[in-house]
Parts: C-alpha cells; sequence; structure tokens
C-alpha cells in the first residue's frame, strides 16, 4: 500500500527536494502545502518531526498527516514551477540574507543581484568567515546563476535549494555568536 506520501504526491513532477530545518530527529508528521494552481495536488509536502510541526509559520499548510515514510525532519517535496521556487527562495531567506526583492530585479536577475551581494560581503568579512558556510553558498550561487544565464532554471532552483541549506548554517554561527558565553 503506498504511503501518503506516495499518495500525494502522484501524478506530480518533482521540481525541487529541499531541507528547510536543520533537525537529526525523523519526521512524524507530513504537512501539505496549499493547491498548487496548475493541476492536481499540494504545491510542497514537508516531513517533519513532532518540535517542527508545532511551529514553521512561514510554511503554511493545508492539512497534516501521519507520516509512515521515515523521513528527516525538514525534508520539503516542492512541485511548484521554476518562476514560484525562485520567490520563494527570496521569501524565506535570499531577500533576508542579500536584501535582494525579486520584484525590483524579476526572474532569474535576483540571483545575479543576490550573487553579487553575497560576494561583496565575502570579501568585507572573509577573513572572519574563513572556512564558514558563506563561502560555500557564494560558490552554489554562482553556479545557480550559471545555470540561469544559459537558460536551465531548474539546475538554478536545485543549486538554490543547496544554498538554502547552508545559509541555516549562517544563521546558527550568528546566534552562536549572540549566545551568552
Ligand atoms: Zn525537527
Amino acid at each position: 500500500m503506498p504511503s501518503v506520501g506516495q499518495q500525494l504526491s502522484a501524478h506530480r513532477s518533482l521540481t525541487a527536494l529541499r531541507t528547510i530545518v536543520r533537525c537529526r530527529a525523523k519526521a512524524s508528521a507530513l504537512r501539505e502545502g496549499p493547491a498548487a494552481g496548475d493541476g492536481p495536488g499540494a504545491a510542497w509536502l514537508a516531513f517533519l518531526c513532532p518540535a517542527h510541526s508545532e511551529g514553521l509559520p512561514e510554511w503554511p499548510g493545508t492539512a497534516s498527516h501521519d507520516d509512515s515514510d521515515w523521513m528527516p525532519c525538514g525534508t520539503v517535496l516542492d512541485f511548484r514551477p521554476t518562476e514560484q521556487l525562485l520567490q520563494s527562495h527570496a521569501d524565506l531567506w535570499l531577500t533576508a540574507l542579500t536584501g535582494v526583492r525579486p520584484e525590483r530585479y524579476g526572474g532569474v536577475w535576483v540571483l545575479e543581484e543576490g550573487d553579487r551581494v553575497l560576494r561583496e560581503r565575502l570579501e568585507e568579512d572573509g577573513d572572519s568567515d574563513e572556512g564558514g558556510p558563506l563561502q560555500g553558498i557564494v560558490t552554489m550561487m554562482w553556479l545557480a546563476c550559471r545555470s540561469a544565464a544559459e537558460g536551465d532554471l531548474m539546475q538554478a532552483v536545485t543549486a538554490l535549494a543547496y544554498c538554502e541549506t547552508l545559509a541555516q548554517g549562517l544563521e546558527s554561527r550568528r546566534d552562536g555568536d549572540l549566545a551568552p558565553q
């Protein structure tokens, strides 16, 4: 018998695989995103542990199911078209990290502008980020830009999804810096 995850992703093509939180727990719940609008089924499915299924308001679901897929918490199967994925990345972390808004730059240009800002930041505090996540983010961002310039948006959002995961390392480093000694 197919799992709930399999049932909900039937008839849909995966456009991105994302890891939206750093968590070592196994997921116990499957959060179903809103209807995609371009066909049957949800825009995304998020696998979450008990602690994380209580939060994450930036991922508003329409339903929650018991998970039997044995996925790591934070796994997201995304079925949205690439333009919507670019917007989602901007909304969730890219704009917060770079100040670049897709409504000002539109489509793939948000990537080029984001890449420029991140490179500048790396040059500014390159020494303090020695061996840190920013270097990895800049590399993946460069790959995303190159793919977008070649017209391969699917490849670009794959690189961007990896940037999203690396950016969580940046946040936890910053949180760590702020923590009392
Ligand atoms: Zn979790």
